[in-house]
């Protein structure tokens, strides 16, 4: 059975479609879009997620990593920001050996803790009752002695975020760094040694460490869906499948779609529609609803924010007006970029000739830009201010000019 990659499951949505809605999140984007709020959905790779808020410094990851790619970095107390992962390449510390660190008795190692090495990434598992609802979340495995580990000098290498290069996480951590006159350790990691295994996640005793990304079977995710048919039947809902783009794996959601609409399930499709048209097609017969992007109508603008020009987009918008007619278009708002009513009234015309007669507005927020740090990515509109109530009030009205139905918010 085809698996796919799927990194969050989200439960009693009411912003992606009518109703109370199951939203499946797959993995795997072709467009790079500066106000992305959903980062850990752009590879198509599975990737290491590293909350350094959560971080203990107790050194177990630095014991067990086998590629060598996390120390241990100093952050005082007062600093606002966390030390940022490296990103590779030649200027990355060199740290394979970490040869200060003592010997922490209490941290086993990797392959003698019963059932963590063995333990998959894979979530293929339809018939466990207790699979977890949100599959980049597995349970925390029991690590014996976690507790009593002795905090781990950190490597020579690494002597406080200033002799950390190649820097460019932003995530803020807090939690552990709250005393006064303290400095605490937390656990940094080269990216470019990083081979995602999860044996740090795997062992990290507060969840400081996750792998976003699962291989999933359309069973598991049936399964996931259905748990919620009562709520989706007496609200008009149903699931939604988003991403990430989940038409970069046609045939895992074609399966998808086919396995709900045999349960009688209200499906809806969130795409960016720069997808080939044969994937738009074949997966149309099975959507009740497409959720359509629409960024901006200026190709060159299109490229500079998104890094795709947008003529697949709209030619395949086109394309799916004339075989489908539940399409909802989805404008973000993002000041500076496509707020101005030349673009906006250029949107409105384009969706009337079409046809497509709804629209949701989406406000700008900056809600993710703290998962870019976690993913060792950087965010690049760190500087955006949200529209305000008056400027989506005003973008509204124009789009209604072309009669449209304008809704503001998911
Ligand atoms: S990330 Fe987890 S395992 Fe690594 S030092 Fe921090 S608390 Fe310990
Ligand atoms: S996921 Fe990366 S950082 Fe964690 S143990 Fe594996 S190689 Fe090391």
């Amino acid at each position: 059975m085809k698996q796919g990659l799927v990194f969050n499951v989200q439960k009693y949505s009411v912003h992606d479609g009518p109703g109370i809605r199951t939203t499946v999140f797959l993995k795997g984007c072709p467009l790079r879009c500066k106000w992305c709020h959903n980062p850990e959905g752009l590879s198509s790779e599975p990737e290491l997620v590293a909350f350094q808020s959560r971080c203990l410094g107790c050194g177990i990851c630095v014991q067990v990593c086998p590629k060598g790619a996390i120390w241990l970095s100093s952050l005082n107390s007062g600093d606002s920001q966390s030390v940022p992962d490296a990103l590779g390449g030649p200027h990355a510390p060199d740290n394979p050996d970490t040869p200060d660190t003592p010997d922490t008795p209490d941290a086993p190692d990797a392959p003698n803790v019963p059932g963590v090495q063995d333990a998959p990434h894979s979530l293929d598992a339809p018939d466990t009752s207790d699979a977890p609802d949100v599959p980049h979340a597995p349970d925390t495995p029991s690590v014996p002695g976690a507790q009593d580990t002795p905090d781990v000098p950190h490597s020579p290498h690494a002597q406080g975020a200033a002799d950390v290069p190649d820097a460019q996480g932003v995530t803020r951590a807090t939690a552990n760094t709250d005393a006064p006159g303290t400095t605490k350790r937390v656990a940094v990691t080269d990216r470019g040694k990083c081979n995602v295994c999860g044996k740090c996640a795997d062992l990290c005793p507060t969840q400081a460490r996750e792998i976003t990304g699962k291989l999933v079977t359309p069973d598991w995710v049936i399964e996931q869906v259905l748990k919620d048919r009562v709520f989706y039947e007496q609200s008009g809902g149903g699931v939604t499948f988003s991403g990430g783009e989940p038409l970069m794996q046609p045939e895992f959601l074609l399966e998808l779609l086919k396995r709900c609409k045999a349960e009688g399930t209200h499906t809806a499709v969130d795409t960016s529609g720069y997808v080939p048209w044969e994937s738009i097609e074949q997966v149309a017969p099975f959507t009740d609803l497409f959720l359509y992007d629409i960024k901006m109508m200026d190709p060159a603008r299109h490229m500079e924010y998104t890094g795709v020009s947008n003529g697949l987009i709209l030619d395949n918008l086109a394309g799916l007006s004339k075989i489908h007619n539940a399409i909802i278009a989805r404008i973000p708002v993002i000041p500076g970029v496509n707020d101005d009513a030349s673009n906006i009234e250029s949107t409105g015309e384009l969706l009337a000739q079409l046809g497509i007669m709804q629209a949701s507005i989406l406000p700008y927020h900056d809600i993710g830009s703290d998962k870019y740090g976690r993913l060792g990515k950087h965010y690049a509109l760190g500087d955006t201010a949200k529209p305000s109530d008056e400027a989506m009030s005003s973008i509204k009205e124009i789009l209604e000019r072309f009669r449209l139905s304008v809704k503001i918010g998911g």
